[in-house]
């Protein structure tokens, strides 16, 4: 599913884009109908149709900062509606010449789910799934639940700014620590706003996603991102989510439902 390997399915489908329909697996096809659900639920929030705005941003890393009439392009190359895809025949069709998918804001979720299935198959009744910031808390952890860190987003990987007690729950962050660079003091980093064409600036630092099913909690925390706290509670209520949102004026926010699961590191500052 990765955009970055030659042949994968979603790169076939951005080769192919504006010409023919890609021959893809059901598992990619399971991820593009949640993409899909998740971003007309997001109201475009959440967009895999993102990747000719993300290659802008990238190249934006050596100084090049995408000017307006470039934002502007790329951001005709999306749209969900152009994305079109059939379960029955195993095909997925980008409608428009020069569009792409990328998977990065969902994929590693579904990878996640799989990672239970496997293991919970195999008759493991008790473990932690980590593919780097999504992590899956099955069972229990000497009888008691799962302590799951919340990294701080201005600190090195490790240093949190609480812990959540969790089972049979996935945890995944997104957040602007992840992948950035600062240009004139400038941060700029990977989550886009597909409103703007920039890089989501909601008043967040980072949101942290609870979900029975990672590819949700994967998908709904980059949504979250992009659309802010007040504007993103709906929708995590519709998935049955909770959350913990790390804001730019340096407080955290945890939702009904984590009350009695999330404890606030003593010192924290971000
Ligand atoms: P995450 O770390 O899960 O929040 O995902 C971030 C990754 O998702 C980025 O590196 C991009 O590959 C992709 N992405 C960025 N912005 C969006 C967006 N608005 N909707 C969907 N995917 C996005
Ligand atoms: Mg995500």
């Amino acid at each position: 599913m990765s955009a970055f390997i030659n042949n994968s399915d979603v790169s076939r489908i951005n080769f192919l884009a504006g010409k023919k329909a890609a021959v893809v697996s059901k598992d990619t096809l399971k991820v593009l109908a949640a993409a899909k659900e998740i971003g007309i639920e997001s109201g475009g929030a959440f967009d895999i149709t993102v990747r000719p705005l993300m290659k802008l941003w990238r190249q934006g890393q050596s100084g090049d900062i995408p000017d307006n009439a470039g934002i502007t392009a790329a951001k005709s190359l999306m749209g969900l509606q152009k994305l079109m895809f059939s379960d029955e025949m195993n095909r997925a069709f980008l409608s428009i010449k020069g569009g792409a998918i990328d998977l990065g804001g969902i994929a590693k979720g579904f990878a996640a789910d799989e990672a239970v299935k496997i293991i919970t198959s195999a008759g493991i009744k008790n473990a932690v799934i980590n593919f780097g910031g999504n992590i899956v808390a099955v069972g229990f952890n000497k009888r008691k639940p799962w302590c799951v860190g919340v990294q701080n987003p201005t600190a090195p990987r490790g240093e949190n700014i609480g812990s959540l007690f969790v089972t049979d729950k996935s945890v995944v962050t997104s957040g602007v620590n992840e992948r950035f660079f600062i240009i004139d003091g400038q941060l700029y980093h990977h989550i886009i706003d597909p409103r703007t064409g920039y890089p989501a600036k909601s008043g967040l630092l980072s949101v942290t996603v609870v979900a029975e099913n990672s590819m949700t909690a994967d998908a709904l925390s980059t949504a979250a991102f992009v659309l802010g706290e007040d504007k993103s509670l709906p929708l995590l209520r519709k998935y049955n989510c909770e959350a913990v949102f790390a804001r730019e004026s340096g407080e955290i926010y945890c939702t009904d439902g984590l009350r009695d699961n999330f404890q606030a590191a003593d010192k924290i500052s971000f």
